[in-house]
């Protein structure tokens, strides 16, 4: 069988974990924290701060938390992606604003922001789907004009940047996982990047538990007590230690990584030729990516099915993605749709993910392309199909 993902270990993460326990201090805030928050400071070019959380939906309930989101705001985020994106902003009675995603990226379509836009428009929440870069230069633009906060979710996105800049420093706050899918994992793990540095010393307090404890840690009080509201969000010594391996070797899984999505994305394109009726991932001029995964997006509904089961019975563990936040049950209780979601709904009923991770051999990758166009092909040349037709 060959699965859908494995981490990949840089090597380090037990001596570093063994390090801790003879250090005797497992609690959060000790030196792997530091130094987590410091490579990631250095790695992303110099934010305000960089708060590790012990996820990414941490990192995005504290970014509500410092948007001040009261009941009935309005958060304006695609309906394509994962279910924290808006659960964030729900549990401080936010209404999540669902709007269309581009057909080449899968990011949310820029040009249907402003017209979601109300006088209860809080914050925009842009997704960077597979570790791809939205339109950050329209949104931020947008953002500005309205007097709105943009909150990246960067969950996938980490190592990749648009037009230069790294993805997660270019809006107000950031947030990215460190998740066992993620490119860099430590089993359950996140941080908030903080650009605009107007959040940094609420975040802190809002992180550990409503107090000023940050402060007293750094000698600027001489007491700690409760301050503000606040959660426990901060990840144990022992996450950041494996954390810590992981990031130091960040631009190399990044790199095997990208060298497998290319080997995939060159066979899909050469055997495939001028058929543009399946979609491959599609990479804007002027931005890099992390190669967060590969996905193919299948003429219908029926072939993307046919295509899983077919992958799935030669022992290949390909994926679908989201369902679709508006259409699911809490979604249409909490949330509204502002645009028509035709390219959200049709790709959700056609994409599929391929097996990426750096220990994947290159045999592998061969066999899991070949196997998949075959599938695609066999369906092209028994023509008994519409060739269009997504799910509406
Ligand atoms: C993985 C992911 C999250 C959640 O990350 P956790 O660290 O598991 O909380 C949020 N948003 C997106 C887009 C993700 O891919």
């Amino acid at each position: 069988m060959i699965r859908f993902n494995f981490p990949c270990l840089a090597g380090s993460e037990l001596e570093y974990l063994q390090d801790v326990l003879e250090r005797g201090r497992l609690a959060g805030d000790g030196e792997y924290t530091k130094r987590c928050s410091e490579f990631l400071v250095n790695y992303l070019g110099g934010p305000a701060g960089v708060l590790l959380t012990h996820s990414c939906t941490a990192a995005l309930e504290m970014a509500a938390l410092l948007a001040d989101i009261q009941p009935g705001d309005e958060v304006i985020m695609p309906s394509y992606t994962f279910v924290s994106t808006a659960n964030a902003f729900v549990l401080r009675g936010g209404i999540p604003v669902f709007v269309d995603i581009r057909k080449d990226t899968l990011n949310i379509d820029e040009n249907l922001i402003e017209s979601a836009i109300t006088p209860r428009t809080k914050a925009i929440v842009p997704v960077h789907y597979a570790g791809v870069a939205c339109e950050m230069d329209v949104i931020m633009d947008i953002a500005k004009r309205h007097g709105l906060m943009v909150i990246e979710d960067a969950a996938q996105a980490l190592g990749s940047d648009y037009r230069g800049r790294k993805l997660g420093t270019i809006g107000d706050l950031a947030a990215f996982s460190f998740h066992e899918t993620k490119n860099i994992v430590s089993g359950e793990g996140g941080a908030l990047v903080i650009n605009n540095p107007r959040f940094m010393e609420r975040a802190e307090i809002i992180r550990e538990k409503g107090t000023n404890r940050s402060r007293f840690f750094r000698g600027e009080v001489d007491k700690y007590t409760w301050v503000d509201v606040g959660s426990s969000y901060l990840p144990s010594e022992l996450v950041a230690a494996f954390l810590y391996a992981q990031l130091r070797s960040v631009d190399e899984i990044n790199s095997r990584r990208l060298a497998i999505w290319n080997r995939y994305h060159k066979m899909f394109r050469e055997s495939l030729g001028h058929d543009e009726s399946i979609g491959l991932p599609f990479v804007a001029e002027g931005i890099t990516h992390n190669a967060h995964l590969f996905h193919v997006i299948t003429r219908d509904p029926e072939e993307q099915e046919r295509v899983l089961a077919g992958l799935k019975a030669s022992g290949i563990s390909a994926v679908f993605h989201y369902v679709p936040l508006h259409s699911s049950d809490a979604g249409r209780r909490f949330g509204r749709v502002a645009s028509g979601m035709q390219v959200t709904e049709s790709m959700s009923a056609r994409l599929v993910r391929l097996p990426l991770y750096p220990d994947l051999r290159e045999s592998e990758v061969v066999e899991i392309a070949e196997k998949t166009l075959a599938l695609l092909t066999t369906s092209n040349s028994r023509g008994d199909f519409p060739v269009s037709g997504a799910r509406q």
